[in-house]
């Protein structure tokens, strides 16, 4: 047998293959019979360029039918498939294909001359897409084991240097079966798709299920949210970071009858607000279903598809997913209380490229994987991430998860949302900080908020400093960089 991921989709197949399986809101659509002849030709461009199997190909290429194929002719020919964020400059560029050291690379125009300068293969996504059109197509699938590398996906650098996850076809493949099942895919589905694809949740979460199921997606080029308002009434699921969730109660034509062919909305990549959960019941009457997961293992927990979804909970591991909340000497803490979540399963990947130590480092000596993220579990083993140990605040000897405190923060009327960071103090080592963004008509001022805090936490936890700007910088998942943000507020 063949552990080759593009065989298990293939073995998916709709039995009508001249079903869409990519389709825009502009006509262009590419059905499953092109999107596999289209592949098999890419094969013969990646190989006539010097790519084979267990080789790295890196793209920085935009999100367009074409990219996704060309993702599907390195898994068909066992070569390893590296996506960067497309908003990495030239410098970036260069740091990650020196670290990456590809046979061959796919780059926007005007980031090649550097790389052919020094003889490294490089081209334009028009170049490889035209070369494409006429090429002879490659049928045969390259044999793979389960453990070969089917990608390396660069982690989104929240917390600092971005590390390349090394993930197997057996990474993928058994995650992506895990959730096409608690997940209740149907063959009639229809995907809402506005996620970038060189990420985790767009790449992978996205593409995977649909993939299994045969289904057809609506692939946007970007997040447009008057484009999803035109096409959930035409799809059945929408996976999308809480971003999008915030973005569509805020506009005006979104209600429950749009949203009535909906089977489910996914979130997840950053924290989904309780209160959006809330409201998006309130409006919809769908329990917007939150997920948790991260580029090292694919997703890791969820809340259930049947039963309860509870806001500002990630549900329970997955079934093949054994986890655990561990003290930082790796010994499990009393149900209830806070530690670093670890975890191992199928999904757990092969460490971080070149970075040996580091995924020693990361790893307890029984297999689990230290995830860095902070979390506590009810009595039944459901999950609250509560932070990223990094964000923990040291203050006087006391531990304080700004979580707690953004909770209380963002449910103080004319509160918009909230980050709160720890800054360096002479006595305390750290001091609690809170940034705040008010609600477009609120007038609420540093001393309202410290007196409504006062109420609810303790004076060691009540931040020093509350510092107002208009909104919080987030990445393209959506994530809050409290990196930058600490960096901002040097007190
Ligand atoms: P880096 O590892 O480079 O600092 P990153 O951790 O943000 O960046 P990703 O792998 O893209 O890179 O993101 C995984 C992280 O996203 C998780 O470790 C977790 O902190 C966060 N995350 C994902 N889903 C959720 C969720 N539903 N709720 C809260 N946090 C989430
Ligand atoms: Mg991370």
């Amino acid at each position: 047998s063949n552990a080759n991921l593009y065989e298990l989709f293939l073995s998916r197949f709709p039995t009508d293959r001249t079903k869409p399986f990519l389709q825009q809101e502009d006509g262009r659509s590419i059905s499953y019979s092109d999107m596999d002849l289209l592949s098999a030709r890419m094969v013969t461009v990646l190989k006539d360029n010097g790519l084979s199997k267990g080789t790295r190909l890196l793209v920085q290429v935009e999100k367009s039918m074409e990219a996704v194929c060309l993702y599907l002719a390195c898994l068909r020919l066992g070569a390893v498939y590296l996506p960067l964020n497309t908003a990495y400059v030239s410098a970036e560029v260069t740091y990650f294909a020196e670290d990456a050291r590809p046979a061959l690379m796919v780059l926007p125009e005007d980031k090649i001359a550097p790389f052919t300068a020094q003889s490294h293969r490089a081209m334009t996504m028009n170049d490889f897409v035209r070369a494409a059109t006429t090429a002879t197509p490659c049928p045969e699938l390259a044999q793979v084991e389960k453990d070969d590398l089917a990608a390396i996906l660069y982690t989104s650098g929240t917390t600092g240097r971005s590390k390349g996850a090394m993930l197997s076809h057996d990474n993928l493949a058994s995650n992506a079966l895990t959730l096409h099942k608690i997940w209740h895919w149907q063959a009639d589905d229809v995907l809402l798709h506005a996620l970038p694809i060189f990420h985790v949740h767009g790449l992978f979460v996205a593409l995977h299920c649909a993939l299994l199921g045969g289904s057809t997606v609506w692939f946007l080029p970007s997040l447009d949210i008057d484009a999803l308002i035109r096409l959930i009434p035409r799809s059945t699921v929408l996976m999308g970071v809480p971003t999008f969730y915030t973005r569509l109660l805020q506009h005006m034509d979104f209600n429950r009858d749009l949203c009535r062919s909906m089977r489910v909305f996914i979130s997840g990549s950053a924290p989904l607000l309780s209160e959006t959960f809330t409201r998006f019941e309130q409006v919809t009457g769908h329990r917007i279903l939150e997920r948790y997961g991260m580029s090292e293992a694919g997703m890791i927990t969820s809340n259930p598809y049947d039963g309860d979804r509870v806001a500002g909970t990630v549900g329970f591991a997955l079934p093949d997913v054994q986890l655990r909340i561990c003290d930082d000497q790796g010994e499990i803490v009393p149900c209830g209380e806070i530690g670093t979540l670890e975890y191992k399963g199928p999904n757990l990947f092969q460490g971080y490229w070149e970075m040996p130590e580091k995924t020693a480092a990361e790893m307890r000596p029984d297999g689990y994987f230290i995830s860095g993220d902070l979390a506590v579990s009810d009595t039944e083993g459901r999950i609250s991430i509560v932070g990223r140990a990094k964000d923990l605040i040291i203050s006087g000897g006391y531990n304080i998860y700004p979580k707690e405190i953004e909770t209380a923060l963002d449910k103080i009327p004319g509160i918009l949302e909230s980050a709160v960071i720890g800054a360096p103090h002479p006595d305390l080592g750290e001091q609690v900080v809170a940034v705040v963004i008010r609600q477009p008509s609120s007038k609420i001022e540093a001393q309202d908020i410290q007196n409504k805090l006062s109420e609810q936490l303790a004076r060691f936890k009540q931040p020093r400093h509350i510092i107002f700007r208009d909104s919080l910088p987030r990445n393209t998942m959506g994530k809050v960089q409290k990196t930058i943000l600490r960096e901002e507020i040097a007190l």
